[in-house]
């Protein structure tokens, strides 16, 4: 994809090597170091004034990180960020069309493990939605994963999986998401993981429209759409089936077929629309 130099999102949250409360400090030290590093801390404080330079507090985490990113990484954030901003623009006019307004989710990017409305998150969930905070979260070591445990390669799979989350963020906006896990809380088990599968292939349709737009400005390389199609297909089904504790969309779930997944992220690009992506009314899943 053609992204260097294009507008990136500023809703983009870096919690890059932010550590979360109780497995910092505690975990490392063990409480009763704690506990003397905060009696240290407030007599300093009490010495000084108050004009301490602020301790980083585990259970109050700055967005301004520390964290020492490879130049590699580093553009990945940006790639993502941009991703992102294109999401933003393509949403916000497809949303306009229908005399909506577009609300910007938000972006999460975190290492190791993350809390979010859902719950505490580790890397290992792989990338997630969580409509509770309308955030997507992102390990960006996924990128790799994506390419040596997926077989997945290129910019535009990882283009995809972020589209794809913003595709349940679109379900949320909507209502979709509400109806479903209501639906979902009173059927058998069987029945919620098929409406599991469609709100998925469903996401897959939308990330497919963004791409339709991506398309249309010019910004997609040679095999980019392959490389989507690809990715789709490997994240097929039980693929990134590991923890999902406490989700109530959870991406660990029954995501469909490698071909169904190929099928609607193809079925969104060749469309474009909204209104073709109703994967709850069809026979044709
Ligand atoms: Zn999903």
């Amino acid at each position: 994809m053609k992204w260097q130099g294009r507008r990136q999102s500023t809703n983009v949250e870096d919690r890059r090597g932010t550590k979360l409360s109780g497995t910092a400090i505690g975990g490392g030290l063990g409480g009763g170091a704690l506990v003397i590093i905060i009696i240290l801390v407030l007599v300093l404080k009490f010495c000084s004034g108050g004009d301490l330079p602020q301790i980083p507090n585990s259970t109050n985490p700055t967005t301004e990180s520390t964290y020492q990113a490879t130049e590699e990484e580093e553009e990945l954030a940006q790639f993502v960020s941009v991703v992102f901003a294109e999401t933003e623009d393509v949403w916000t006019e497809l949303f306009a069309k229908e005399g909506m307004e577009y609300i910007y989710p938000g972006l999460v990017l975190y290492t190791g493990y993350v809390e979010s409305a859902c719950g505490t998150a580790s890397s290992a969930t792989g990338p997630f939605y969580c409509p509770g905070d309308q955030k997507v979260y992102i390990d960006l070591s996924f990128y790799e994963e994506l390419q040596k445990d997926f077989g997945a390669p290129g910019d535009f799979a990882m283009a995809y999986v972020i589209a794809h989350e913003v595709g349940h963020h679109i379900q949320t906006i909507l209502g979709i998401m509400d109806d479903v896990t209501a639906i979902q809380s009173r059927v058998s088990e069987t029945e919620a993981n098929e409406y599991s599968v469609r709100l998925e292939l469903q996401a897959d349709y939308f990330a497919g429209v963004w791409a339709h737009y991506i398309n249309r400005m010019n910004l997609l390389e040679q095999g980019d759409i392959e490389e989507a199609l690809n990715a789709a297909s490997a994240v097929g089904d039980d693929r990134i089936q590991k923890q999902s504790q406490g989700y109530v969309v959870p991406d660990s779930f029954t995501h469909g077929t490698s071909e169904q997944r190929q099928r609607w992220f193809y079925k969104g690009f060749e469309s474009g629309t909204i209104e073709d992506g109703d994967t709850f009314n069809t026979d044709d899943l």
